[in-house]
């Protein structure tokens, strides 16, 4: 529950459009006057050290650049846009960027089109700036009381207020599935996406009550209302507290099959957030995250160290890190991607190390190095065809130089082509791990970003189901561990027909495993085995997730009943 804090539209690519209430003028005006003001300091400070370092002739750039700040006419233009067209700030600065490309685009001259350069950089700055003072207004309000409301949920936009004052999120734009719902799981944040019946951003200020579970906001709610939510909060807290004792417990089915329990890990704030012993080693780290959280790519030391702190806090369990995932919706600040049509079809993930091999080197060598304080796992994103996973065996093995792997060597199954010639490339890996995230974007052809065909993205359709039972099959008949580590395996459902399959560990986010612990421990493998067949077999999705919804029903409702029988004995009066 918290109050409405409607977040400025993010600047990876271009700023969209937002419209303000006309109530919100005021802070609006201010808020880009004083992100005006600070460019203008810094390039003050800028102009300050250039002329010590290099001399007054190269400094005088950022006494012009300042200038251009200060420009009548574009204040003008900025102030129009803001108190009498109702634009947010930030869009009434990436209109007046585009007026200038515009402008000088068409003059001729190289010239002419390098001074466009140093008109749009300054306003640039401001953009930078605006972001900053949001953050900054952010951090003055109270703890845990900001429902954070915005356009799109994006990775950058989870991370980018202080975690310590987000009660909830509520985007109109962004799947379940995309890699913004993703990183919110992993903070444990109360998400729901999708909101499109009201205009959410014209809430600024109001009341929330935020169902991240059922996917429901209630605007406005009066205290019936809030304190019925206060009881259901407490209910699902006095739960997961009961399942916290199983915490040190090994994964494992009722009959004592086996199955690790993974986490997957999105940025180092995770490693804070829960106990290593409570999980068989890591999944999946996203190493992307260790470079969106920077100003510039990181060195090589600076990778190791990062990489460091991960195995020494787990140390002799796996680690499983997943070599750059850019593209599509993760950007990075500094190195832009060009805009594609369809991004998730484009250059993403290991086709672009592998076109950037300096980056992807550097990546490599820092991940081989660290061998020495753990036990590493090297896993390739994107991966298309036996050419890719080639290509970079011989990037790895030119650094390990001759004599045995010191790493292990995996990949992930996302892309379709890949899981029908699993066959072939599981000779060539030491493991294999499946992002159903994008497998299941790719296998049906839905963007997993785009609300307008969410309905057709259906990881338990019969035809998913297949071809995850054909991956499970194909790997243990090679005799090679696999897992998944897309969402699907902190799912209860998905848990169950996975282990049912054969998969041999699961990766989640930290926070679903004591859950998907409890629920294996209450199913037998046989059972299991007989639900994946049944779910397989049928026509429908909703025939198939009727079958293992309710065989997850079942084993949620003996996890419950274990929980009451704890509580009542170790609470006989209540
Ligand atoms: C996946 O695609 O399932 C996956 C784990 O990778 P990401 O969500 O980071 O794309
Ligand atoms: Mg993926």
């Amino acid at each position: 529950m918290g109050t409405v804090f409607v977040a400025l539209a993010p600047s990876a690519h271009r700023v969209p459009q937002r419209s303000i209430e006309a109530s919100d003028v005021e802070r609006s005006w201010k808020l880009l006057e004083t992100a005006r003001q600070a460019a203008i300091q810094r390039l003050a400070v800028i102009q300050e050290t250039t002329t010590k370092e290099l001399g007054l002739q190269d400094a005088a750039i950022y006494a012009a650049q300042a200038a251009v700040l200060q420009d009548p006419e574009a204040l003008r233009d900025l102030k129009r846009r803001v108190v009498d067209e109702l634009q947010a700030p930030e869009s009434a600065v990436q209109a007046l960027l585009d007026h200038l490309s515009r402008t000088f685009e068409q003059l001729e001259g190289g010239d002419v089109k390098n001074w466009a350069a140093d008109l749009r950089d300054p306003w640039e700055l401001v953009l930078r700036h605006l972001h900053d003072e949001d953050i900054e207004l952010a951090r003055h309000m109270g703890e845990g009381s900001l429902v954070i409301v915005a356009e799109e949920l994006t990775p950058t936009l989870v991370v980018r207020y202080p975690r310590n004052k987000v009660a909830a999120l509520v985007c109109a734009r962004g799947g379940r599935y995309s890699h913004g719902a993703v990183v919110a799981r992993s903070y444990g944040i109360p998400t729901v996406t999708g909101v499109t019946e009201i205009d959410i951003k014209a809430l600024a200020g109001e009341s929330m009550v935020v169902y991240g579970g059922e996917g429901r906001v209630l605007v406005g709610a009066d205290q019936e209302q809030c304190e019925r939510a206060l009881v259901r909060s407490a209910e699902v807290a006095r739960v997961s507290e009961a399942l916290a004792g199983l915490a040190e417990e090994a994964g494992r089915t009722k009959d004592g099959t086996p199955i690790s329990l993974l986490a997957n890990i999105e940025s180092m704030h995770d490693l804070d957030l829960f106990d290593p012993n409570t999980v068989g080693g890591v999944g999946l780290f996203r190493t992307e995250f260790a470079y969106m959280e920077r100003p510039s790519f990181p060195s090589v030391e600076e990778q190791v160290a990062v990489y460091k702190r991960v195995l020494d806090r787990f140390g002799q369990k796996p680690v499983v890190f997943r070599t750059l995932d850019i593209g599509a919706d993760k950007q990075l600040r500094y190195f832009r991607t060009p805009e594609e049509v369809n991004p998730s079809l484009g250059w993403r993930g290991l086709r672009l190390s592998l076109d950037w091999q300096d980056l992807f080197l550097m990546q490599l060598q820092a991940l081989y190095s660290c061998h020495e304080f753990g036990s590493v796992l090297i896993m390739l994103p994107m991966v298309t065809n036996l050419e890719e996973i080639r290509q970079a065996r011989q990037l790895l093995d030119s650094i390990a130089g001759c004599g045995e792997l010191k790493v292990q060597f995996g990949v992930m199954i996302e892309v379709p082509a890949a899981a029908m010639a699993l066959a072939d490339i599981i000779e060539e890996v030491d493991f294999v791990s499946v992002g159903t995230n994008d497998l299941v974007q790719y296998l049906f052809a839905v963007d997993r970003d785009n609300p307008w065909v969410s309905d057709l993205y259906q990881p338990y359709h019969p035809a998913s189901l297949r071809v995850l039972q054909f991956i499970a099959q194909t790997c243990a008949k090679a005799g090679k561990p696999v897992s998944v580590c897309g969402e699907m395996a902190g799912q209860p459902e998905g848990a169950l027909f996975l282990a049912g399959c054969g998969y041999t560990s699961l990766s989640m986010a930290p926070l679903f495993v004591p859950e998907i612990k409890a629920i294996l421990r209450e199913v037998d493998m046989e059972a299991l085995q007989a639900v994946v067949s049944r779910a397989c077999r049928a026509t429908t999705e909703a025939e198939a997730r009727g079958i293992l919804h309710e065989s997850s029903e079942d084993a949620w409702a003996k996890v419950l009943a274990m929980v009451k029988t704890a509580d009542s004995r170790s609470n006989p009066h209540s």
